[in-house]
């Protein structure tokens, strides 16, 4: 049994995990850089241990760092959150050394699905649909460019060990490969210091369609449904739900199926997605898969009324699935959405904005959860990623649920950097998303505004005054408003 959990991870995600182990009566110890000593995952927690200078490298992603915090506090489990050391087989490895559970697959399983030309072939051989491309067996340009040919235009050029929607480029013709291609392994090698690239068939027109998979220890497999992450920028998810609207019940079982071949295929365990592409035929290709808690877990928890870090929890202790299901079939119950507001500017080119959130208010609804790692006071950095908050809804159907997100995005109150919840309320009450005809251009080709007109934002602000006079006389806002300058 788990009795102390460290998080190497920082933000909502850690808090998300802090949470469960209180619940569990498990005791929690939060590391933290010195940019984040404030942070409400280190208020949160029952122990915290600083671990560095506020860089990533110097703090969350050093390992020796984060495995002393661990031995200091006789940790006995490590949660590694997304990103940072979520996908470091190095990182597991060191921690089975030491004795303690890393909430996570094998390293070996870690090592396989982080490379994007492996884990094609390994999937290729389980009986796993790939999308058609070249394995990249041959780096030189003019091979690579002969193999293009082979594949047919446009196509992808994609960076064996990318992630975060980064290395990748499309390419729609023959003249720009060379120039695509050298663009494609310089952002891969400045990214994640490997420039190996590989060519995938480009699906026109595709959903993003993946699957919650799980693995227990004693072998056994099962899926937790799919969810649906089509609208996405720059082949970033930025709107995420379960069920996939519009999909036929056969093509869900089916992709569900396979995804779960796919674990069984490499004896994984834990928790784990696997993302498919899926094309207008109806045809469905194997994308990759993350070893690791995804963003948007909590549409899965939502409709299935898990909770997935339990989940991870138990089954590292060694539990089975079937005492985690309690011999109850899993169904999907209603719908969930789940819009990831983030401090960028839309009518800036989404770029980051940093700065103290002066103020930050979210509503307290029925049926609508907030992640969130950051409060009132707390400051958006250049050193980590600028999303602020997870806002995930549930309705009985899609209507009710995407009606209910857009209400919340709408009363939530940030002052201070710039964010994009103007941009995902348009998004959520967008016709053609509220007919659930998305793909993975949607974005790019709705029309959807970025930001209020002058008059509705005089308006919003008057109202926003108004609210925030009635609910909250208190110091500190009319201060930070002041700052704003909105007065
Ligand atoms: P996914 O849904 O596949 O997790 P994301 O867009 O959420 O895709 O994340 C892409 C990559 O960036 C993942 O490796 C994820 O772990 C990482 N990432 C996303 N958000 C953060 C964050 N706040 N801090 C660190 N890493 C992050
Ligand atoms: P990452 O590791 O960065 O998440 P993925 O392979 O999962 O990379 O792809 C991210 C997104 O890029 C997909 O969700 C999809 O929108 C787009 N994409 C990737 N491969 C293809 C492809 N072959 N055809 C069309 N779109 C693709
Ligand atoms: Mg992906």
């Amino acid at each position: 049994m788990i009795s102390k959990l460290l998080v190497a991870n920082r933000g909502e995600i850690a808090v998300r995990v802090i949470r469960t182990c209180k619940k569990l009566g498990i005791k929690t110890v939060a590391v933290y850089s010195d940019a984040d000593v404030d942070s409400p995952h280190v208020k949160l927690a029952d122990e915290s241990v600083r671990v560095g200078e506020p860089t990533p490298s110097a703090s969350y992603l050093n390992i020796s760092n984060i495995l002393e915090a661990v031995r200091k506090t006789k940790a006995d489990a490590v949660h590694p959150g997304y990103g940072f050391l979520s996908e470091k087989p190095e990182f597991a490895s060191a921690l089975e050394k030491e004795k303690v559970l890393f909430l996570g697959p094998s390293p070996e399983s870690m090592e396989l699905m982080g490379d994007k030309i492996n884990s094609r072939i390994k999937m290729e051989a389980a009986g796993v649909p790939v999308v058609p491309g070249y394995n990249g067996q041959n780096q030189d340009p003019k091979q690579l460019q002969t193999e293009a040919e082979k594949i047919g235009y446009p196509l992808m050029i994609k960076a064996t060990a990318g992630g975060g929607g980064k290395g990748m480029k499309r390419v729609y013709q023959p003249k720009e490969f060379l120039s695509s291609l050298e663009s494609a392994q310089r952002e891969a090698l400045k990214a994640f210091g490997d420039g190996t690239v590989f060519l995938e068939k480009y699906i026109e027109t595709p959903r993003h369609i993946e699957v919650q998979v799980f693995g227990d220890k004693h072998g056994n497999v099962m899926h937790l449904f799919e969810r649906e992450c089509s609208i996405q920028r720059r082949h970033q998810k930025v709107i995420e739900e379960s069920p996939a609207p519009n999909l036929p019940a056969a093509l869900r079982d089916e992709i569900c199926s396979v995804a779960v071949k796919a674990a069984q295929s490499i004896r994984y365990v834990g928790a784990g997605t696997v993302e498919f592409i899926l094309g207008k035929d109806g045809k469905f290709y194997f994308l990759e898969m993350n070893t690791r808690l995804q963003v948007e877990h909590p549409v899965t928890e939502f409709i299935t009324g898990q909770d997935l870090v339990e989940w991870q929890i138990r089954v590292a202790e060694g539990k089975k699935l079937s005492d985690l299901t309690k011999g109850n079939q899993i169904v999907q119950n209603g719908h969930a959405i789940e819009a990831r507001v983030y401090a960028e500017d839309p009518e800036n080119q989404f770029l980051p904005s940093t700065g103290i959130l002066e103020y930050i208010e979210f509503p307290d609804r029925d049926f609508l959860r907030v992640d969130t790692g950051v409060e009132t006071g707390s400051e958006i950095t250049v050193f980590y990623d600028p999303m602020i908050a997870k806002m995930i809804a549930w309705g009985k159907t899609r209507e009710e649920c995407a009606s209910r997100l857009k209400e919340a995005v709408d009363e939530t109150v940030i002052f201070g950097p710039v964010t994009n919840t103007f941009y995902l309320s348009g998004i959520l009450s967008h016709e053609e998303f509220r007919k659930g005809f998305t793909h993975t251009h949607f974005l790019e080709e709705q029309n959807i505004a970025f930001s209020p007109d002058r008059a509705t934002q005089a308006d919003a602000f008057s109202f926003a005054a108004a609210a925030l006079s009635e609910k909250k006389k208190s110091a500190g806002i009319w201060e930070a408003a002041g700052q704003g300058g909105f007065w």
